[in-house]
């Protein structure tokens, strides 16, 4: 059997727009190893304070990788580049990752240099053609990743419906090959990226974008060889993927199509019947993720087989996957509190230390044995989960979705 590690390769640090105040390297590494994560992303290496503090904190490691305490960390960033194409304003973000602080060092002069304001934000601003960053990044260091993040969403995605592409030659051109994969984003999985031709050859990866350390692994990807920078890109590269987790794409913020404003919410059965005006307000809609999926596949959906782990495999040679609701979701439902309550959290810590981690309990702990530490609605919870038999109210324009393991209980 081949190695595999779990990743989450899309984090932030404080110093990012709307993230939370307590983010830190111990903070991150802490809690990648109660959700059993190995390798994460440091986040926002462009920001000089909290390139500072990584510095400090991390130790180097073999292939080009760090550590801190049991968590392997890659350099990583997330550049918003938003610039002009086709008489268009184009603004999508794109995920870079590198083997070393020089090359982080270069990349910075670099955005400097094209009048980025590095210590602003964590995610900074690029008023660069994501082509040009691309092949900028890769004649600075030619081992650099670059991967479109959230690849879906409608503001600042590589097929966002506000300001994106239909197609990745469209905005990379003949840089499109170096491009390994697509971030599906909260609001889409596998499945729905399958059905788009740019899809094909490239690996479909799943990250948190947590702007939080407590949502590390909301969604995830468990990659196949060596836990090294070549070894990830191999993987990147060959679709080298055991499997990812993945949120309910419903539950994403931008799933369906609407205005949050307005409580407008529809489903692609509406647009087609009603069109994409708001019927309140009178302004165009917030397309969703479904609805652009739906606008570029050329294929229809598959149909997926479970397997006995909850794992829903589709087409020959892509890698399967499988819907996961986040603990403290499930053990705020069940125990009828808030996700923040001691409640949660106490219950929380006994079936992770009990387990072993977060995901040990979602995925593969005997039911028994989270009966026992937590009692059976908990241990109920976690069966209706991995069978999955749950109720979604889909996201839209902006507002999370729902997900309900008793929605019969109001
Ligand atoms: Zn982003
Ligand atoms: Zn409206």
């Amino acid at each position: 059997m081949q190695a595999i590690y779990l990743a989450d390769l899309h984090v932030h640090s404080s110093y990012a727009i709307s993230t939370a105040r307590d983010i830190t390297i111990p903070a991150l590494a802490q809690w990648a190893r109660c959700k059993g994560i190995q390798l994460l992303a440091t986040g926002d290496f462009t920001h000089p304070a909290w390139r500072a503090h990584v510095r400090d904190l991390v130790r180097p490691a073999a292939g080009d990788l760090f550590t801190y305490a049991d968590t392997h960390f890659i350099l990583g960033a997330e550049l918003s580049c938003v610039f002009r194409h086709g008489g268009k304003t184009r603004r999508l973000h794109l995920l870079v990752y590198v083997p070393s602080f020089a090359v982080v060092e270069k990349i910075c002069a670099f955005l400097d240099r094209a009048g980025a304001k590095l210590a602003g934000d964590g995610r900074p601003t690029i008023s660069l053609h994501a082509r040009e960053l691309t092949s900028a990044i890769l004649e600075l260091e030619p081992r650099s990743l670059v991967i479109p993040a959230h690849a879906w969403t409608p503001w600042y995605a590589l097929f966002g419906s506000k300001s994106g592409f239909a197609a990745l030659d469209e905005c990379f051109g003949d840089l499109a090959p170096a491009i390994p994969a697509l971030e599906t984003g909260l609001s889409s999985d596998p499945a729905m990226n399958w059905r788009v031709p740019d899809a094909d050859g490239r690996s479909i990866v799943s990250f948190s974008d947590a702007h939080s350390p407590r949502n590390l692994g909301r969604e995830a990807t468990a990659f196949y060889g060596p836990m090294t920078f070549d070894g990830l890109a191999a993987a990147l590269r060959t679709e080298g993927i055991a499997y990812t987790l993945e949120y309910y794409p419903e539950e994403g913020k931008y799933h369906a199509t609407g205005h949050r404003a307005c409580n407008v919410r529809y489903l692609p059965a509406d647009t087609n019947a009603r069109g994409t005006v708001c019927p309140v307000c009178g302004r165009p809609l917030t397309v969703g993720v479904l609805e652009r999926v739906e606008a570029l596949a050329t294929r229809p959906e598959f149909a997926l087989v479970a397997d006995e782990r909850g794992f829903l495999h589709g087409p020959d040679g892509r890698p399967p996957f499988r819907h996961v609701v986040p603990l403290a979701q499930i053990l705020a439902e069940a125990l009828g509190v808030g996700e923040r309550t001691k409640t949660v959290s106490r219950v929380y810590t006994a079936l992770t230390t009990a387990i072993g981690s977060e995901f040990g309990v979602l995925l593969d702990a005997p039911v028994a044995d989270i009966a026992d530490v937590a009692g059976e609605r908990v241990a109920d919870g976690i069966r209706r989960m991995r069978r999955g038999d749950v109720a979604v109210e889909p996201g839209y324009d902006g507002r999370y979705g729902a997900v309900r393991l008793w929605p019969d209980e109001t």
